[in-house]
């Protein structure tokens, strides 16, 4: 941190204490000034926990990993409006979104960084709860907070508090997992029930009231993938559907894998409030996005080992396998639909959902 630093012996006084209850973020906050080191220290350090930026030095140096294992980097940045919704918040969501992209690609997710972009104005207390909240989830996942800053930026040019995370996690020796690996005849399994997360966030958004409140399913997915691993080593692609849901995620490893995807609408699993809020608003709930499931592609062979794994773990109760890799060099994603019609799951064209996650 730039600056003058006390003479050894001075004594080092951060001025008046930050008003947690009445505070607002100030541009001196990004200064990298005394207020900067008064609101790490005070808000950002309490709430994450036992961070790397603890030392006060410019980066964290990290341990070795064991013999065999790759490091795995995921990024990820966090804009969802609004802030606080049914299940969750900005906070944990950056925690869970980054935790999981590091876990679908196999690896055990270790450490996370955080850089917060503060809008002036955003108040101390929604601050320090977003701050928690990721701190929270980042312990309870067993991820350290390694590294962190904070910007200011002027009142109306930000929206409260935008978030870039980095996840680290370690890849196990041999262990080759991504989007290129489906073959036709693979299984294709979802964790649990589509599109909680993008109708949690529309409904808070446009104040809808439906007969029961929708909740985000928001959630670390590592301890489910372990167990899934463990059972069925033959998985070959593992993904979260947030953005753009499970119709985009599977365009996307039909496309990486220059396979086809059939699909079965009939087993998809979706809430019945998810559904008729779907119904009511002209969405599909394939395209809504989702912050606590898995897409697995595994070999045919292991799909029942797969599926008792993942409905073993609490956040897999309902996994079902919704579909089958085949032969297709154009990559269509197809659905038998509940009708016995056929139809293609296309990507999304244009935005259904903006600042979903
Ligand atoms: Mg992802």
């Amino acid at each position: 941190m730039a600056g003058s630093l006390p003479k050894a012996g001075s004594r080092w006084s951060l001025g008046r204490p930050l008003d947690f209850r009445h505070g607002r973020v100030e541009m001196s906050h990004g200064a990298g000034g005394r207020a900067t080191t008064q609101l790490v220290e005070t808000l950002f350090q309490t709430a994450l926990g036992d961070m790397g930026t603890q030392t006060g030095d410019d980066g964290a140096v990290l341990p070795p990993l064991a013999p065999g294992e790759r490091l795995v980097m995921a990024c990820d940045g966090h804009v969802v409006s609004p802030l606080f919704f049914p299940g969750g918040d900005i906070g944990c969501l950056a925690a869970h979104g980054t935790i999981n992209d590091v876990a679908v690609m196999g690896a055990r997710p270790l450490y996370l960084t955080a850089s917060f972009i503060l809008e002036e104005g955003f108040p101390l207390a929604d601050l320090q709860r977003v701050a928690v909240s990721l701190g929270r989830a980042c312990r309870d996942a067993g991820v350290a907070v390694v590294a962190g800053d904070t910007k200011v930026v002027e009142r109306g040019k930000g929206d409260g508090v935008f978030i870039a995370t980095t996840g680290v996690g370690a890849l196990p020796a041999g262990r080759n997992i991504g989007g290129r690996q489906a073959r036709p005849g693979d299984a294709i399994l979802i964790s649990g029930t589509v599109g909680e997360h993008g109708l949690a966030i529309l409904a808070q958004r446009e104040h809808l009231q439906f007969a029961s409140e929708i909740v985000s399913d928001t959630a670390p997915l590592h301890t489910l993938i372990d167990a899934l691993l463990a059972a069925a080593p033959g998985v070959h692609v593992m993904r979260d559907p947030t953005r753009g849901g499970l119709a985009t995620v599977l365009n996307e490893i039909a496309r990486q894998s220059g396979v086809g995807i059939d699909l079965d609408e009939a087993v998809i699993p979706v809430r019945a409030d998810v559904a008729a809020a779907c119904e009511l608003l002209g969405l599909d709930p394939l395209y809504a996005a989702n912050e606590g499931k898995v897409v697995v592609v595994v070999r045919a062979a292991e799909a029942d080992a797969a599926l008792a794994a993942l409905r073993a773990h609490p956040l897999g109760r309902q996994a079902t396998r919704i579909g089958t890799v085949i032969e297709d060099p154009q990559g269509f994603v197809q659905m038998r639909t509940r009708m016995g019609g056929r139809r293609l799951v296309d990507w999304l064209t244009g935005e259904q959902l903006p600042r979903i996650c």
